[in-house]
């Protein structure tokens, strides 16, 4: 793929984030890794969703020096740090939908309520600690909360989720504010009941098995 085509993928993956409640605006950002390349391309800071065109997007490379288009989202930092700590990740997506929000205000991660958060994510996603947005105290805590898992809260912000490409990454941005808006729910029916351990530990060999994104 020309880098023009990667370009134009971040601009089809903001406008759909914006579709589906992931986003408003510029908030949240996206990025994808170029393969074979020490290179991201990501969403340029204040450019909002409907406006973006795709010479505008930032080529970076992973040591965060900007290459072409406008300045870099503030969140390059966050982003670098996944893409350094993960080399199978090749897209990141970090979002501020209403319900994830809820929940990471609170500070309450998703336990394995449902079967499909050991599918879907890898397990528990947790809420990774407060640090100011565009910091790399919050790459850092971000990274740890993230662990080999594909979806983390970033306390008192939004969300992060990982993929091997972008649409996986932007599904499943969508599943984490499903699930949130499911836990929300059973926390206000009186508290799910939690899957058995050992259903646990044989869904997270079934997402091991399938490649651990
Ligand atoms: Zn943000």
């Amino acid at each position: 793929m020309e880098l023009e085509e990667f370009r134009r993928e971040i601009v089809r993956g903001g406008r759909r984030m914006v579709e589906r409640g992931l986003a408003h605006g510029s908030a949240g950002n996206l990025s994808l890794r170029i393969p074979g390349e020490e290179l991201i391309v990501i969403s340029p800071s204040h450019v909002p969703y409907e406006r973006m065109e795709p010479e505008q997007v930032s080529v970076v490379d992973l040591k965060g020096n900007l290459l072409e288009g406008l300045t870099p989202s503030t969140e390059l930092p966050m982003h670098l740090a996944v893409y350094r700590a993960r080399k199978e990740v090749g897209a990141v997506v970090h979002a501020h939908p209403v319900c994830a929000c809820a929940l990471a205000a609170v500070g309450l991660g998703i336990p394995p309520f449902l079967e499909e958060v050991v599918v879907l994510f890898g397990g528990e996603v947790e809420v990774a600690e407060y640090a100011p947005p565009g910091s790399a105290e919050l790459a850092g805590n971000v990274v740890r909360a993230l662990g080999r898992k594909n979806a983390v809260l970033l306390s008192n912000h939004g969300t992060l989720c990982c993929g091997p490409d972008l649409d996986r990454a932007l599904e499943t941005s969508e599943a984490l504010e499903r699930t949130c808006r499911s836990y929300i729910l059973s926390l206000l029916l009186g508290g799910p009941r939690y899957l058995p351990e050992e259903v646990v530990r044989l869904q997270r060999e079934l997402f091991e098995a399938l490649g651990g994104l």
